[in-house]
């Protein structure tokens, strides 16, 4: 019998106040999950692999102008853009990851590019770019992923010295303003995991980063164990949240690693890394996780996170808040 795939995908965690997103943002926020999660399922359903579904939904969220990736990225302290993508299969634990680019339009490609080529693992900078354009992939000028809103989040991040969480900036630049929320920001790292019909599982994730960031600082999401992970005998994890305390905890991997060596659920090797490991040392945010049975769990320690998912060819659940 063929297992029944299983598509999770997330716009990010961070502090998502009502002051940042009144009833209609919410429904624009419903409606772009749900439409991705629909693209990835439906390709699922006709028997593509998990790999070619979450680099679906992950195209999808780096082009929807409501999330924090691709065409919206944050700002670093220069007022520039690097973004980070990476990719996972679980079935042979071939990855590929590009960090700090800023002239490719989708980045979860060329991590695929990194991938399957098979060399590498992980390319930086102009090396990541020379290789993503020498496989013909869509390249844009660094200002493609430029945004006021974003530019406003700096300005904002800068004045009070931070290096900010999307979501947070976000939320925070609404409660300081007195104008009203562009509804059009985009908010969110993405990433999206799932489960096929021949019982493979896989991982992506594409960033902006943090706002303020350093230049040359690299996140966890691009990062093979902190922010993305798949194993077909355990589980498939995007992370979202503050890059430093996800690299540091190992966090995608550890939930595989508990699953594993303490013999845990899927379910409580995510909660102990979320609940516990990663804000031990004071990190926040959430993960999206799929396990080989077919499980999924979403949880954040944040007071929300963009989130779907679907299985089988059951209507799609979208969440944001607990
Ligand atoms: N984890 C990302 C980073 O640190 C940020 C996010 O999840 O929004 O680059």
């Amino acid at each position: 019998m063929r297992t029944t795939p299983v598509i999770a995908i997330h716009g990010g965690a961070g502090t998502i106040s009502a002051a940042a997103l009144d009833a209609s943002a919410a429904a624009a926020y419903h409606d772009a999950l749900r439409t991705i999660v629909l693209a990835g399922q439906a390709l699922l359903l006709r028997g593509a692999s998990a790999l070619d579904a979450v680099c679906l939904a992950v195209e999808m969220l780096e082009d929807c102008p409501l999330f924090n990736a691709g065409h919206g990225a944050v700002f670093t302290s220069a007022e520039t853009h690097e973004l980070d993508a990476a990719v996972m299969d679980g079935a042979e634990l071939r990855a590929g990851a590009v960090a700090g680019v800023s002239r490719v339009r989708h980045p979860v490609h060329a991590a695929r590019a990194v991938m399957d080529d098979g060399a590498h693992v992980l390319l930086a900078g102009a090396g990541a770019e020379a290789f993503a354009r020498g496989r013909g992939l869509e390249m844009v000028e660094p200002e493609y992923f430029s945004t006021e809103a974003r530019r406003e989040q700096l300005r904002r991040a800068r004045a009070e010295g931070r290096v900010a969480l999307d979501h947070d900036g976000a939320a925070r630049a609404a409660a300081l303003s007195t104008a009203p929320l562009d509804e059009t920001n985009k908010f969110g790292t993405v990433g999206a995991v799932a489960l096929d019909r021949r019982s493979h599982l896989a991982a992506a994730t594409s960033t902006g980063g943090m706002t303020n960031k350093r230049v040359g600082r690299i996140g966890d999401s691009p990062l093979i164990g902190a922010g993305t992970y798949a194993d077909d005998k355990r589980a498939a994890v995007s992370c979202t949240g503050s890059g430093e305390m996800f690299i540091r905890t190992a966090a995608a991997y550890d939930v595989c690693a508990r699953m594993r060596y303490a013999g845990q659920s899927l379910a409580q090797a995510a909660h102990a890394v979320i609940m516990q490991a990663v804000p031990a040392i004071g990190g926040s945010g959430g993960l999206i996780a799929i396990d080989r049975a077919g499980n999924v769990c979403l949880p954040f320690n944040t007071e929300g996170m963009y989130r779907g998912h679907a299985r089988g060819a059951e209507a799609p659940h979208t969440a944001i808040h607990r």
